[in-house]
């Protein structure tokens, strides 16, 4: 039941404290149209990781409302999450499992076709195919340098097609020319996508630039 004239997410109002009682968002006003690609800046601690948990209907405001199409983050049921939502989360959660499991979490309903599309758009497909057993091959930690687990994790948030990119400090611990080849991977992926990106850092903007402060979101440029 979506709303088709609602904005595609839209902060209302929102406070939110993790124990009732220290706001860590206090009246935050946010909407992000369709479209939309945009880096949210803020300090250590602004509460930007804590935006997208919200986003994620892991948590829900003390006041005000969080709606993604109109309808409350809470609310959204999992399977339509994770058409809705790719999740670029700062560090690479390895599964034990194969590469391909890497990317689909398990997911049957994911294609090899899907797979091998994620790989390509990372620009990963060619160090995979140089594996021994390809995307079969048996993950361990030394199998991938950290930004290939990073382009990685960016395959396994792009190959369910979501509406939305979720990217959390998602260069924040990769030398300059790495951070380079991420973003230019980055743009592929995102292309007509909505993007939301939070950083702490501006050499990892990412699309129109805003800085989160407390209870208001400026643009910079
Ligand atoms: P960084 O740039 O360091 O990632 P951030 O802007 O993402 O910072 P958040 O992780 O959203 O900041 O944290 C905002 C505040 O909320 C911090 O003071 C933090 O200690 C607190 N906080 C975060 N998670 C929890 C939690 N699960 N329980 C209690 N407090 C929390
Ligand atoms: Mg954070």
């Amino acid at each position: 039941q979506a709303f088709p004239d609602a904005p595609f997410i839209e902060f209302r109002d929102v406070t939110f404290s993790y124990d009732g009682n220290k706001p860590i968002l206090s009246h935050l006003n946010l909407t992000v149209e369709t479209g939309d690609q945009l880096t949210l800046l803020g300090r250590t601690g602004a509460g930007k990781s804590t935006l997208f948990k919200l986003l994620l209907g892991l948590y829900q405001p003390d006041s005000g409302q969080v709606r993604i199409h109109g309808v409350p983050a809470a609310s959204i049921p999992e399977a339509a999450r994770r058409k809705l939502f790719g999740y670029v989360e700062q560090s690479f959660h390895m599964v034990p499992g194969t590469v391909r499991d890497q990317i689909t979490l398990f997911d049957p309903a994911i294609s090899d076709e899907a797979v091998q599309k994620a790989a390509c758009l990372t620009g990963l497909a060619d160090a995979i195919s140089h594996l021994a057993q390809g995307y079969d091959t048996p993950c361990t930690p030394e199998l991938f340098s950290q930004g290939q687990w990073q382009l990685l994790s960016i395959a396994r948030a792009a190959v369910s097609d979501p509406e939305l990119l979720l990217l959390d400090e998602i260069t924040a611990n990769l030398d300059a020319e790495t951070e380079q080849h991420v973003l230019r991977a980055l743009r592929r992926v995102s292309e007509n996508r909505t993007v939301l990106s939070i950083s702490h850092r501006t050499s990892a903007e990412f699309g129109r630039t805003f800085t989160l402060h407390g209870n208001a979101v400026f643009p910079i440029k």
